[in-house]
């Protein structure tokens, strides 16, 4: 078929002993863990928004600091890589079936867009979906590390710790994450999903040097730009 123009490349992330994942789209759970962002129980249903595939920045690189913004956040997250989609998908079966691998990502948010989105009943993608706005590690196949329930996440900035957790504190699991979305709209191999940040981390600035981590996973560390 002859296109207007060449398609953008598809996005990909490294994968241990695999070829590379090619990522489709990218969903973000938002209070996911007791405090935070004002989380206390779990509500009636998730809370999620979207970041476009095009949005990642790899793990190492130096991030774009982005324009508009006083208070650049980066949110640890565990990362869960989908190889098989559909609607409706069982809970029961998704650890096994659905599950690729996992990884260590950043949610990368502009703190004070979100608070200005917030107050005014505003869209949220100029708080979170802007160019580098989420980083990823390569991918832990589930074959390697098997199913991840729990293990410690932390994020440091300069050495310093600024989050640290435990997985196992989630609210929404990830078979329940994964089912709910599959109930919302259709899900595809490739699907990248955020499953929330354990606290608050504090402002970053230019210079800064991020480092997370999720025990069993590769390292993630990146430059703040
Ligand atoms: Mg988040």
């Amino acid at each position: 078929m002859n296109l207007a123009f060449p398609p953008a490349p598809v996005v990909t992330l490294e994968a241990m002993s695999s070829n590379p994942f090619p990522v489709r789209r990218i969903f973000c759970i938002g209070r996911n863990y007791p405090g935070a962002g004002g989380a206390g129980a779990k509500g009636e249903e998730p809370i999620y928004f979207m970041k476009p595939a095009g949005a990642m920045a790899q793990n190492h690189s130096t991030l774009l600091y982005p324009t508009g913004t006083a208070d650049l956040r980066a949110e640890v997250e565990m990362v869960v890589a989908l190889h098989k989609g559909g609607r409706d998908i069982p809970a029961a079966r998704v650890d096994y079936d659905y599950v690729f691998g996992y990884a260590v990502g950043l949610d990368m948010t502009l703190r004070d867009a979100l608070e200005h989105a917030r107050s005014e009943g505003l869209p949220w993608e100029r708080a979170k979906s802007f160019d580098h706005s989420a980083v990823c590690t390569a991918i832990t196949p589930e074959y390697f590390c098997g199913n991840i329930a729990a293990g410690k996440i932390e994020l440091t900035v300069n050495g310093e710790v600024r989050q640290s957790g435990n997985v196992a504190d989630m609210l929404w699991k990830i078979p329940e994450i994964v089912h709910y979305l599959s109930t919302r709209v259709e899900l595809f191999p490739g699907d990248l999903i955020y499953t929330g940040t354990p606290g608050d981390a504090g402002p970053v600035t230019r210079g800064d040097v991020v480092e997370a981590t999720v025990a069993g996973l590769e390292p993630l560390r990146v430059t703040i730009g």
